[in-house]
């Protein structure tokens, strides 16, 4: 038996046909935002979700008025998601169609390796009652954010760095105008990542470190975007060794990785005329005899000592040599990092913001920008030289470790950076309007829209109109396919 839900969002103010006919009562009482009613038909077995967007969703605008949406659609597709016959949903997005396509996807996303697990509804059974190319486009965000969810959360035994890579490939293959890289230790040694491979050295798997380039620019020369997501694919702590309460979720520690992977793929397929660089650096961070110790003096890349104080303190020295080679061999415009790297994170900020380290204002805004817009929210951190004496783990000591592996930030025109701490909100540990529980992909859907709006006078133009006027389409890009 299988059965096609509708969701249907409305306004309750001014309700629509199909809100009045199912939900007589939401005119005159005026449910509020995200109030769910879900009506079965016997008669053509039909099931019709309906969310109230709230009585003064006429007076929201912008950053707001999305949000709403999203919970609307998310609160509605749980319901219907959950119910055992329903394997294809229409949602009529028309409120926001981007908003409701993002919600409509993270709502229904359900991470099992069971073969008999719970019934799914599959992204490609959820569609729109009426197509759009904003639709479209919010169903690529969706869909990239639920990938570095997957990512997350699969066990390390099926993610190790090798398999990642393997994965990566196979993921990027046909996809237009992308190039993958698969290097092996062999060449980081040649490169002198002697950071990198310090962590690589306690673990039997290979550390593998993953290039991806993508060329959507009309110049194959102009300077790319480039991200680096910390890729430990399981940090035990090594030497400095974990405890074992929860350390199962450290699988996820290559939640850089996974949203920079996601990332650049979505900016492909949404052919973006930007060029962009991904590097993950991959490696399992393990005990064993051949493990960094603490004290242990590693020579960089850039030629900075390092003393290992803590061998849990591994992210930074992954991403140490990545971040120079990422902002000395490309000539990067801008380089973002992303990175599990600090727990202080969630003391800090919770679950709620992803904290943000950067010396650039403007680049600052472009992300708070694009972060409120997806509502895949940011808060910017300090990033100053007083916090370098602190030998503790602190997030802002982290930051600035990081600062001094970035290449050109004292140039004539120096390089953007910006260092994106996702620890404190890897994992949802509690039900969210439009997410289950479980590892989240933040800053994904951040980091595209940023993108979307950086470095391109069109798009920046169709950015102003946006904060001026919410209800202004973001700049699509319309020219042909290859
Ligand atoms: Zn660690």
């Amino acid at each position: 038996m299988s059965t096609t839900a509708k969701i249907h969002v409305f306004d309750p103010t001014k309700p629509a046909s199909a809100a009045a006919a199912l939900w007589p009562a939401a005119a005159s009482k005026h449910p509020k935002a995200s109030a769910t009613r879900v009506v079965f038909s016997a008669e053509d077995d039909s099931v019709t979700a309906l969310a109230s967007l709230g009585p003064d969703f006429g007076a929201k605008m912008g950053h707001a008025r999305r949000e709403v949406v999203r919970r609307a659609v998310g609160s509605a597709m749980k319901q219907v998601a959950a119910l055992e016959d329903v394997n294809e949903v229409l949602v009529d997005g028309e409120a926001d169609p981007h908003a409701a396509a993002v919600a409509a996807h993270l709502a229904a996303y359900r991470f099992t390796l069971k073969t008999s697990g719970p019934k799914r509804v599959e992204a490609s059974a959820i569609k729109a009652l009426e197509s759009s190319a904003e639709w479209d486009r919010g169903v690529v965000y969706g869909e990239a954010q639920n990938l570095a969810r997957t990512l997350m959360e699969l066990p390390s035994n099926m993610l190790t760095p090798t398999l990642f890579a393997e994965w990566i490939q196979q993921e990027f293959a046909g996809l237009a105008d992308t190039t993958v890289w698969v290097r092996d230790e062999e060449w980081a040694k040649e490169k002198g990542m002697r950071t990198f491979l310090s962590v690589c050295s306690g673990s039997n798997e290979p550390g593998k470190f993953v290039e991806m380039h993508y060329q959507g620019a009309p110049s194959s020369d102009a300077a790319p975007l480039v991200l680096v997501g910390k890729g430990i694919t399981f940090d035990t702590g090594g030497i400095s060794l974990k405890p074992a309460a929860d350390m199962k979720l450290m699988r996820g520690d290559m939640g850089g990785a996974a949203a920079v992977v996601a990332a650049i793929q979505a900016i492909a397929k949404l052919k973006l005329p930007i060029n962009v660089v991904a590097l993950t650096p991959l490696t399992e961070n393990m005990p064993s005899g051949s493990a960094t110790k603490p004290g242990d003096v590693i020579y960089a890349m850039n030629g900075k000592t390092v003393e290992v104080d803590n061998t849990d303190a591994e992210g930074r020295l992954v991403l140490a040599d990545a971040i120079y080679y990422g902002s000395s061999e490309f000539n990067a415009h801008t380089l973002i990092d992303v990175a599990t790297l600090t727990g202080a994170m969630d003391i800090a900020l919770g679950e709620v913001f992803t904290g943000v380290f950067t010396p650039s204002d403007t680049l600052w805004e472009q992300l708070y920008v694009a972060g409120e817009h997806e509502y895949d929210r940011l808060w910017r951190m300090p990033l100053d030289d007083d916090y370098a004496p602190q030998i503790s783990g602190s997030s802002c000591t982290a930051a600035l470790f990081l600062k001094s592996f970035v290449h050109g930030l004292d140039a004539e025109r120096p390089i953007e950076w910006a260092h994106i701490d996702i620890a404190g909100t890897m994992e949802a540990t509690r039900e969210k309007p439009y997410l289950l529980k479980g590892m989240t992909g933040s800053s994904v859907r951040a980091l595209i829209e940023t993108r979307l709006s950086y470095k391109n006078s069109i798009e920046s133009i169709a950015l102003l109109l946006r904060l001026l006027d919410p209800t202004v389409p973001p700049f699509t890009r319309t020219t042909a396919a290859n």
